[in-house]
């Protein structure tokens, strides 16, 4: 299961921000924008998100426009501080137990 940043499109998200409904991933840089509240920084990071290629360059300003439109309803939204994400960096998992054969 890939999870991304829901600003810039990042592989690496690490923060959930709690909004109406669910939740926001961001990546550190994100979270960092966010944090100082700076919303110029935060569209910027949208822009690098690669349009896909089904969309064409006609097309594009229209794109964008959304990720705008996701990011204001972001702000609006927001419920509460970021909570740390754990996507598999770490592969400690609690419920595999080698050795423990005893029935
Ligand atoms: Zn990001």
């Amino acid at each position: 299961m890939f999870v991304r940043c829901d600003f810039c499109g990042s592989l690496r998200p690490r923060w959930a921000y709690p909004v109406d409904g669910g939740a926001r991933n961001a990546c550190d840089d994100c979270r960092g924008a966010i944090e100082a509240d700076d919303r110029e920084a935060l569209l910027d990071r949208a822009l690098l998100i690669p349009l896909p290629r089904t969309v064409s360059d006609r097309y594009a300003p229209r794109f964008r426009e959304t990720a705008k439109r996701l990011h204001e309803s972001f702000w609006r939204q927001r419920a509460g501080p970021a909570t740390a994400l754990r996507n598999g960096d770490r592969s400690d998992r609690l419920d595999s137990r080698p050795g423990s054969t005893d029935e």
